[in-house]
């Protein structure tokens, strides 16, 4: 008799989707015949400055000891980590990339009775990983394509274990000022953890933008999560953090693989932290690619959600996959997001202003396709 595996799987991960990355450069390159350097990836939210070169060399410098296991408590990059954001280095806990350390946060804080709450359009993996632990999703309605604070404040049960906040929001864009969070913190109960994603934090420019990190102190419940992957321009090596209480942080190390980063991606991160040039280069480059990229939607007359991040939802009408096709026959990659019910936007990263301007011209050009195949 022939057994179905997959229905051996536990129930959640039976249901569960994939993740669903930006299309790589090589794959549309081999579909499409295309000399992979004439293609232009806008789809996954990557710094379009490529690398630091601090990184790359404290990276290459790493490959000499591939041999050896790495340092499993990151011991130096904790350091200088604290040093950087000044909290302890006993509140530091670093993963595989942010996700890494949101899917153990998961594990670790909620299990099948437990209730996950997060907010429509929010980032996808905080669905995903609630139901791979078998958690109950509590998807609250989004009010302006942003989280509705006080409704997500208000869905809060007593089977609630965590709230997921993405600050901004991938893919909308959208963020909350520090009165908003600071009021919703407040009326979350202490015994609900709240994980605030910052990953696009140094991409803020807004003077009202909150820092997780300064609310740590008044709130012990709260679990901010940082990444290397966005403004630092390491989303290859893999590395993301987060900051917490020491009691939280001392039990996501009890759950963590051992040797969860790498390395070369230990090495890199250290060494970025350093390059206050490259940082600050990414900020003004992203700074520079939003206005040219909202500039532009608003003489084409397309509307859009104001970002806050390296990238912007913008609304191209129900023919969006077309649209998104026309744009990868241009050797433009950029990311549908019908995964997250948006069917008419499509999600642009930043890139710099040549790659944000042969997008514009391929999407102006898609656009009339599509109006006309309509
Ligand atoms: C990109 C992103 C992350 C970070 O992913 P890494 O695993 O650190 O590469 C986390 N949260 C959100 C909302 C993101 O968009």
């Amino acid at each position: 008799m022939a057994i179905d595996y997959q229905s051996l799987a536990v129930e959640g991960v039976q249901a569960l989707s994939p993740y669903q990355p930006g299309k790589p450069i090589s794959e549309l390159a081999r579909e499409l015949g295309l000399d992979p350097a004439e293609i232009i990836k806008l789809a996954s939210n990557e710094n379009p400055l490529g690398p630091s070169k601090k990184a790359i060399s404290a990276a290459e410098n790493a490959l000499k000891e591939l041999c050896l296991y790495p340092d499993g408590n990151g011991f130096e990059l904790k350091q200088k980590l604290s040093a950087y954001l000044g909290v302890n280095p006993g509140q530091i806990t670093l993963g595989n990339g942010s996700n890494d350390v949101l899917e153990v946060i998961a594990r670790c804080f909620a299990g099948a009775d437990s209730e996950i709450v997060f907010s429509q359009y929010a980032f996808a993996v905080y669905p995903i990983v609630t139901q791979a632990i078998g958690a109950k999703a509590v998807a609250v309605p989004a009010k302006d394509w942003g989280h509705d604070l006080d409704a997500m404040a208000a869905a809060v049960t007593e089977r609630t274990r965590l709230v997921f906040v993405a600050n901004p929001n991938n893919p909308t864009g959208t963020v909350h000022d520090s009165d908003a969070i600071e009021a919703f913190l407040g009326k979350i109960p202490a015994d609900v953890l709240v994980v605030l994603d910052e990953a696009y934090y140094e991409y803020m420019t807004g003077e009202k933008d909150p820092d997780g990190v300064a609310l740590l102190s008044r709130f012990p419940n709260l679990i901010v999560c940082r990444t290397f992957s966005k403004a630092w321009g390491l989303a290859a090596l893999r590395v993301g953090y987060s900051i917490s209480s020491p009691a939280i942080a001392d039990i996501l190390n009890r759950v963590r693989q051992p040797f969860n980063v790498n390395s070369t991606a230990l090495a890199a991160a250290a060494a970025v932290l350093e390059d206050t040039d490259y940082l600050q280069r990414s900020r003004a480059a992203n700074t520079a690619g939003l206005k040219q990229l909202q500039e532009a939607f608003d003489q084409m007359g397309l509307r859009y959600i104001p970002s806050s991040g390296n990238f912007v939802a913008v609304e191209v009408g129900p023919q969006a996959m077309g649209v998104y096709q026309a744009l990868l026959s241009h050797g433009v990659i950029v990311r549908p997001v019908t995964g997250y019910g948006m069917p008419n936007h499509l999600r642009v990263s930043v890139g710099l202003p040549e790659q944000n301007e042969l997008f514009l011209n391929a999407l102006a050009k898609a656009l009339a396709a599509a109006g006309q195949g309509a």
